[in-house]
């Protein structure tokens, strides 16, 4: 009798290992969403520069950073550049960091760059080709994922302007960096480079911010598709 116990719980114990760990890991593998998050510029072409010594391309690394570490936990995240303390050699360039999003079936790409006009204002960028090239060219976005782009670019200014004085601006745009995208995508100039603290501390609460309001749209744009 015990001898027939054991057998049942060896086969039940089986079953267990063999049903439900397959299922329960494809279902993390597959369910996860794949974000692209492009920090503008690179340690070559650093972008806008401040007397106070700001630098656009550490100040969009620092940000995505912050941002892949508030949606870790429920998203795939990847950036097209390293933090720059591991090189030069780690920027995907700029040319080339669409087709490393369409090579890596991201869900969704979000571009990061700094502007120096009014200071409380955040800019959004989705990709909308002139009328008259579409014509020509047979690569033009379909109307769907450019519809998710306006979407998720009107997302993103809606958690940017609950910020304290912060009013935001969405654009269509021919943007070259977002045009060969077979997947949603925006490019977002959260805020000035001229706002950006100096001190290290304030600098990480500042950004912090930015990109809580970021990651929230992101959040948002999944939950709602
Ligand atoms: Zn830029």
């Amino acid at each position: 009798m015990p001898k027939e116990i054991l057998r049942t719980f060896l086969l039940l114990l089986v079953t267990i290992l063999l049903f439900s760990a397959p299922v329960y890991g494809a279902a993390i593998k597959t369910g996860q969403k794949l974000i692209i998050l492009d920090p503008g510029h690179s340690k070559k072409e650093r972008g806008l520069t401040t007397p106070m010594g700001s630098q656009e391309h550490q100040i969009t690394a620092e940000l995505a950073e912050l941002i892949a570490g508030k949606l870790n936990d429920s998203f795939r995240v990847l950036s097209t550049r390293r933090p720059d303390k591991t090189g030069p050699q780690s920027s995907i360039p700029p040319e080339e960091r669409a087709a490393f999003a369409n090579k890596s079936r991201a869900d969704l790409f979000v571009s990061l760059h700094l502007h120096q006009r009014s200071h409380k204002e955040a800019y959004i960028f989705f990709h909308e080709s002139p009328p008259a090239s579409a014509q020509e060219n047979l690569q033009a976005q379909n109307p769907a994922t450019a519809s998710l782009s306006k979407k998720m670019a009107a997302l993103a200014a809606g958690h940017l302007q609950e910020m304290p004085e912060v009013r935001t601006l969405v654009r269509p745009a021919p943007l070259v960096s977002l045009e060969d995208l077979l997947m949603p995508g925006i490019l977002v100039e959260p805020f000035s480079i001229s706002l950006v603290p100096a001190t290290a501390p304030d600098r990480a609460d500042f950004l912090a911010q930015y990109a809580g309001a970021i990651a929230g749209a992101v959040r948002e744009y999944f939950d709602n598709l």
